[in-house]
């Protein structure tokens, strides 16, 4: 942070971003003009470098190709790997939850190394792909409501020792290895399998992320009204049988 600007990176919109989670970059944008504060957004293509001196970055979900692109432009440039050494805010989803592993397995069928960000490994699913709506608690010490999201993906994500779970589902697959984990996290570098797009159904995890770039315990209330509608509608769609 300096001067009362929020550096916001979105990291290769024109790789990663399925289902509108460029929505995640103007959640955080939209709640940081809310409490004052002027937001710098970089949207960073792939054929560009990645800032160092960003705040939060932010990374969507992409289909197989684009995911390997992705990898092989994050490891290339190796910034965003600079940014995090610097304590910078990464918040990432699906395919970029999977980057930010030390592997996954890519659309040739190899394995396709990460950046070793997060100490989570992805593995190809042998079961059908998790698709659907999700409902789970977030990692208590984190203190955030349930989260909401949608998941569509074949890949399955072991955590290793250092990872925390983000949350534990209690409807859908989130990580997909049976053990009721999803997402992870480690210190300011966050994964997820939800879609939403994720931040818009859950803006205190973009608060979240905006407390740690200011380095505060508490923000000042904003009305959230639209988004308590969309989290019920959301909510009970997932819980309601079909
Ligand atoms: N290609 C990855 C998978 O299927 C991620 C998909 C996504 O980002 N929606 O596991």
């Amino acid at each position: 942070m300096s001067d009362n600007s929020l550096r916001l990176v979105w990291v290769y919109p024109d790789l990663l971003s399925t289902y509108g989670d460029q929505g995640n970059a103007l959640v955080v944008e939209r709640r940081a003009n809310q409490r004052g504060l002027h937001v710098e957004r970089h949207d960073v293509r792939s054929d560009q470098p990645v800032p160092t001196s960003g705040d939060i970055y932010l990374i969507g979900g992409g289909e197989d190709r684009p995911q390997r692109l992705a990898a092989e432009r994050l490891r290339r440039d190796g910034n965003l790997s600079r940014a995090v050494a610097n304590g910078a805010i990464v918040f990432s989803v699906c395919a970029g939850y999977q980057i930010l592993g030390h592997e996954f397995i890519n659309d040739l069928g190899q394995r396709e190394p990460g950046l070793g960000l997060l100490d989570v490994t992805s593995t190809r699913g042998e079961a059908e792909r998790c698709v659907g709506d999700v409902l789970a608690d977030i990692d208590e010490p984190l203190g955030l409501p349930q989260l909401t999201g949608f998941e569509n993906h074949q890949g399955v994500t072991h955590l290793g020792p250092t990872a925390r779970p983000f949350a534990r589902v209690r409807l859908g697959k989130g990580n997909g290895t049976g053990d009721g984990t999803e997402g992870a996290y480690n210190d300011t570098v966050f994964g997820t399998y939800m879609h939403g797009p994720v931040l818009a159904r859950n803006p205190q995890i973009a608060d979240m992320l905006l407390r740690l770039a200011l380095d505060v315990n508490a923000l000042p209330q904003v009305d959230d009204r639209w988004y308590e509608a969309l989290r019920t509608e959301r909510i009970a769609a997932a819980t309601q049988p079909a």
